[in-house]
C-alpha cells in the first residue's frame, strides 16, 4: 500500500479527483498498467491526456498521462513507465488495488480524431508507452466509422515490452462493443534491440518500403492516408519529417490536417 504520509488538504483538492485503483498489471521491470475508478462527471475525448499524482506529499508531483481507455469505459486505464528514481513513477509503480491516485480534472491533447481531416486509412505510430493514447482510440467505435483501416505500429526495445499491445489486440477481438471491427485493425509490432520478426525503426521500415512489402499494404497516399504519432522527442521529429516527406500536413485541434503528433514523455 502507498502510505498517505501527508494527505493533501481537501482545500487544495478543488481541481483534483481522488480515485481508487481497481487493477494493476506489471508487464516488465519497466512497464505496467493500472485501472482506477472514473469520476461520474469526468468527460474526455479518446486519445487525450490528464495529469496524475499520488497523495503522498504536501505538494504531490503531477505528471501527464494519456488515458489508455476509451471515452465509454466505466473505469480509467493508464499504461506507465517505471523510471528508476523518477519523482512520480518510483512510487506509482508500487500502487495496489484500493490505493488512491489523484487526477486533475481537465483532459486535453492533440491525438484526437477531431484534429484530422477525413481519410481512408489511419496510421498510428508509437514507441514504448506512446501506445497509450492509441489504446484508447482503437477501442472507440468512432475511429472505425471514420476510417476504413487502422494500422497500429509500435516499436519497443524488446519483445516483452510489446506485451501490453498484444494483449490489447487480443482482448479487442472478443470485446462485445468493438470486436466486430477487429478485422479493420492491423497491428505491426517492432523491436529495436531484441531479435523479432520486424526489427528496426518505424521510419526506416516505412521509408525503405520494407513495411509495405511485409504487410501488403499500398504505399502512403497523401489524399487518403492520415497519421497520428506518439513517442520521444527524437521519434516525433523523425516521424513528422517522414509524414511531410509523404506529403502530409500537420494539424491541431483548431486546424485539422492530415497528421498530428504528441510527446509520450519529455526528455
Ligand atoms: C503529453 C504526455 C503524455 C504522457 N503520457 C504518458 C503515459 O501514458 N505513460 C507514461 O508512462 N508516461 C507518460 N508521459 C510521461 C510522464 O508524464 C512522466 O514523465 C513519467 O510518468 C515519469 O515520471 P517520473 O516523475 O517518474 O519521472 P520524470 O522526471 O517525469 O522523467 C524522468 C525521465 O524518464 C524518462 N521518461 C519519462 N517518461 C517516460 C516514458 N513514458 N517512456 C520512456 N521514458 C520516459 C525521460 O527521459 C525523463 O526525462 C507523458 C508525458 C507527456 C508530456
Amino acid at each position: 500500500m502507498i502510505a498517505a504520509k501527508n494527505q493533501t488538504h481537501p482545500a487544495k483538492m478543488d481541481n483534483v479527483f481522488a480515485q481508487k485503483v481497481t487493477e494493476v498489471k506489471h508487464y516488465t521491470d519497466r512497464l505496467f498498467k493500472f485501472r482506477m475508478t472514473r469520476p461520474e462527471n469526468f468527460r474526455f475525448r479518446s486519445g487525450e491526456f490528464v495529469m496524475i499524482g499520488l497523495p503522498d506529499a504536501d505538494k504531490p508531483v503531477f505528471r501527464a498521462y494519456s488515458i489508455a481507455s476509451p471515452f465509454w469505459d466505466e473505469e480509467l486505464e493508464f499504461f506507465s513507465i517505471k523510471v528508476p528514481g523518477g519523482p512520480l513513477t518510483e512510487h506509482l509503480q508500487k500502487i495496489r488495488p484500493g490505493d488512491t491516485v489523484l487526477m486533475r480534472k481537465k483532459a486535453t491533447g492533440t491525438l484526437v480524431l477531431d484534429a484530422l481531416i477525413p481519410g481512408r486509412r489511419l496510421f498510428l505510430l508509437a514507441t514504448g508507452t506512446g501506445i497509450a493514447p492509441f489504446a484508447s482510440l482503437i477501442r472507440d467505435p468512432e475511429i472505425y466509422e471514420k476510417f476504413a483501416q487502422i494500422i497500429l505500429i509500435q516499436t519497443t526495445r524488446n519483445i516483452a515490452e510489446l506485451g501490453y499491445g498484444k494483449e490489447l489486440l487480443e482482448n479487442l477481438r472478443h470485446d462485445p462493443l468493438i470486436g466486430e471491427f477487429a478485422d479493420k485493425l492491423c497491428f505491426y509490432p517492432m523491436t529495436t534491440r531484441e531479435k523479432s520478426p520486424h526489427m528496426g525503426r518505424i521510419t526506416e521500415a516505412m521509408l525503405s518500403g520494407r513495411f509495405f512489402a511485409d504487410t501488403g499494404l499500398a504505399p502512403i497516399d497523401k489524399e487518403n492516408d492520415r497519421m497520428m504519432i506518439c513517442g520521444s522527442q527524437a521519434m516525433l521529429k523523425d516521424c513528422a519529417a517522414m509524414a511531410r516527406h509523404f506529403g502530409l500536413e500537420e494539424g491541431a485541434n483548431n486546424a485539422p490536417a492530415s497528421f498530428v503528433v504528441e510527446k509520450a514523455f519529455v526528455d
